[in-house]
């Protein structure tokens, strides 16, 4: 077993699609260990996505994420790094596969609903920025 973190981002949240985004994650198979609902500050959102931080779109990104409540989410399956990467789909929804999460509920390549990490130890980098070690232990397995 395998656990990841999901970011049901703000514009999911704002449309109200966070619901359909949590059952079709328990449809594939992933069991939410934890989840929360924050709005994050500037610091964090900044702290989050250090890794884009040259990037051209990463101001954009970041007003994006702060610009309302996101939903942390830690998931557990077997593979769940990867699985997860492919059931969310590509990050431009236009490039998305049908049926991925992103295909259903983005709207834009900025804008496109769901957070996954990247890697199990981005993964477990991410989780331990929402979740403590306790919560996620305690999570009734
Ligand atoms: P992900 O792993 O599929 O989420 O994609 P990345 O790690 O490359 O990018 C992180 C997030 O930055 C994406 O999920 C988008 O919200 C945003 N993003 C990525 N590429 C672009 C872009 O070209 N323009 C803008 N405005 N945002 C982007």
């Amino acid at each position: 077993m395998e656990t990841t973190l999901a970011i049901i981002k703000p514009d999911a949240v704002a449309a109200g699609d966070a619901g359909n985004i949590l059952a079709h994650l328990e449809r594939e198979g992933f069991e939410i260990l934890a989840i929360t609902k924050l709005r994050l500050g500037e610091t964090q959102a900044r702290a989050f996505y250090e890794v884009h931080r040259e990037r051209p779109f990463y101001d954009s990104l970041v007003e994006f994420m702060t610009s309302g409540a996101v939903m942390p989410v830690a998931l557990e399956r077997d593979n769940a790094v990867k699985r997860l990467r492919e059931v969310m789909g590509a990050t431009n929804p236009q490039e998305a596969a049908v049926g991925t999460i992103r295909s259903l509920y983005a709207t834009s390549i900025e804008k496109n609903a769901i957070h996954g990490s990247d890697s199990p130890e981005n993964a477990a980098i991410e989780l331990g920025f929402f979740f403590s070690r306790a919560e996620l232990l305690a999570a009734g397995r």
